[in-house]
């Protein structure tokens, strides 16, 4: 395709990059997207895919932001291997049966079986808890906090998804032990905190935090907490982050015990936390903020923020314009990239401007700054804002300011457009008659629950369409995507949402069609 666009130039063919609409056909949309923005290359494994310099950017803007922040909370890395022996992982029976299914296993050593086969980790509870059993002698070692940034293998059999839905995943996953029950706690809501600030202040998605339900919460824990996205195409629901408390289940099962510095002769076994945020948050990115014209990306995780392209040449410029419009670029982009701004020109000269306008927008740069002879007279640019389209005439002076706050303008007003599209459609919906329409109608809705697994069960099953009720419209029913820590205003009625719900309703649900 890049052949076929260079070729036509030309602004006219800058909408020729993807080759389906986002609204149309958002899958194909979504695998054309990452191909073409050179985010991902596809793989033969089923559900691996190779994370290319412009993805894997994203989330080393992230692994800064959050290992700066993990480390302000005294939390520190290290790194456990990636193999478990079989009686190591099924120790804690509820957490492995959860899991069971998507562990993969080495059976093989080159021609010999082993005698024992070796699990690749799910997640890492049942590997670092052993260490931690030997570290853990008395109260005075505690806390532990430690987190690792490696890779997990879960091999799911749901359709797997480049970034969102993949049987290897990178992901961060903090495990930290407490003597004090509510120090624990407090932990698992404060990285919670961050895993909402990961989104919405370097992703500029909105989410919203809450409690997974019993059925939702991870296998083994006691409670988990969660930041929930909402991806506008599909109506869906999308699971950002999570972190759980793992009560002392773990700490019972692989003896993390202590002596009670209070009742001498007593045991204490210690209070855990697991918490992990993956690469799905690229996904995200994608799926949420991306348009027809390709991927656009908030200006924080952006590799390349700027994207400075000299314009107005053709075959009759003479060489010294050229050459002057061409040290211009280096000189703006220098400039910029003393200022901390990430500015990259683009003075390829078999390319057209036109193909360069394409190619940048499809990867989705913040800003183009674009000038020929005409606006380097006048000492001007224009600089053209990649999420709205925008133009706008900016002088050469101060132009470091000029794009900072244009930079911070950006990443405001895109978190607004999702938020508000968001709130549009999330809706509080207290009878069943119009909880699976609204579904169909790309809702997420709030509504009275009980809690109960088995009615939450039921609440999927009936909201199972047989086929999808339209284009782009999930058949999918219905499960719990949290329970807001922040609770709608309105009273909460005594009926849970099922009509055949016998029990009160506890609290009122997010529901939605999920990832
Ligand atoms: P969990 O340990 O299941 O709570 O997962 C932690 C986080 O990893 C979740 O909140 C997801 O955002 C992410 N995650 C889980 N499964 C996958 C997957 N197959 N691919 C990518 N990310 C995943």
């Amino acid at each position: 395709p890049q052949k076929k666009q260079q070729n036509d130039g030309g602004k006219k063919q800058t909408k020729l990059g993807l080759e389906c609409s986002k609204d149309v056909d958002y899958s194909a949309w979504y695998s054309d997207v990452i191909q073409k923005a050179e985010m991902i290359e596809y793989y033969p494994i089923s559900g691996c895919y190779v994370l290319r310099p412009w993805s894997y950017a994203i989330w080393e803007f992230i692994q800064q932001f959050f290992d700066r922040e993990i480390k302000k909370l005294g939390v520190k890395n290290c790194y456990f291997p990636m193999f478990v022996s079989k009686s190591v992982l099924e120790k804690e029976k509820t957490h492995i049966a959860d899991f069971a299914p998507e562990v993969a296993w080495v059976t093989r050593a080159g021609e010999s079986e082993l005698a024992e086969p070796i699990a690749i980790r799910p997640t890492s509870e049942t590997v670092m808890y052993p260490s931690f059993a030997k570290w853990i002698k008395s109260h005075r070692d505690l806390p532990i906090k430690l987190n690792q940034w490696c890779n997990v293998v879960r091999w799911e059999f749901k359709h797997p998804t480049p970034f969102l839905r993949t049987r290897e995943f990178l992901w961060q996953e903090g495990h930290t032990a407490y003597h004090v029950k509510e120090d624990a706690e407090a932990e698992v809501f404060k990285i919670c905190d961050l895993y909402a600030a990961v989104y919405t202040d370097l992703l500029a998605i909105p989410v919203i935090k809450g409690r997974k339900s019993e059925k939702e919460k991870f296998a083994g824990g006691d409670f988990t907490t969660t930041v929930e996205a909402y991806v506008p195409v599909n109506g869906r629901g999308i699971q950002g982050a999570t972190s759980h408390h793992l009560g002392r289940n773990f700490s019972k099962m692989f003896d993390i015990s202590y002596e009670d510095p209070i009742n001498a002769g007593e045991k204490c076994l210690a209070w855990q936390n697991s918490w992990g945020l993956s690469t799905r948050t690229i996904g995200a990115v994608v799926m949420i903020h991306g348009d027809d014209n390709g991927l656009v990306l908030p200006p924080r995780v952006a590799s390349v923020q700027v994207i400075v392209i000299p314009v107005g040449i053709t075959a009759k410029t003479s060489d010294e314009v050229r050459t002057e419009l061409y040290s211009k670029a280096k000189e703006l982009s220098v400039a910029l990239l003393n200022v901390e701004i990430r500015a990259e020109e683009d003075s390829r000269d078999h390319y057209t401007a036109g193909w360069k306008f394409n190619h940048w927008e499809l990867k989705g740069v913040p800003i183009r700054l674009e000038f020929g002879p005409k606006d380097l007279a006048n000492n001007q640019a224009v600089a053209v804002i990649r999420h709205s389209g925008e133009k706008r005439t900016v002088s050469l002076n101060g132009i470091n300011d000029t794009i900072k706050t244009m930079l911070d303008e950006i990443h405001d007003a895109m978190y607004k457009k999702i938020e508000k599209c968001r709130d549009e459609n999330m809706i509080t919906c207290t009878n069943w008659s119009e909880f699976t329409p609204a579904l169909d109608q790309k809702k997420i809705i709030l509504s009275p629950f009980c809690g109960e697994p088995a009615c939450e069960d039921r609440i999927k099953n009936d909201s199972t369409r047989d086929e999808p009720a339209g284009a782009g419209v999930s058949a999918m029913g219905a499960k719990t995507l949290c329970i807001p820590l922040q609770q709608p205003s309105q009273e909460l009625p005594k009926q849970c949402i099922h009509p055949k719900c016998e029990n009160v309703s506890k609290f009122f649900a997010l529901f939605g069609r999920s990832y």
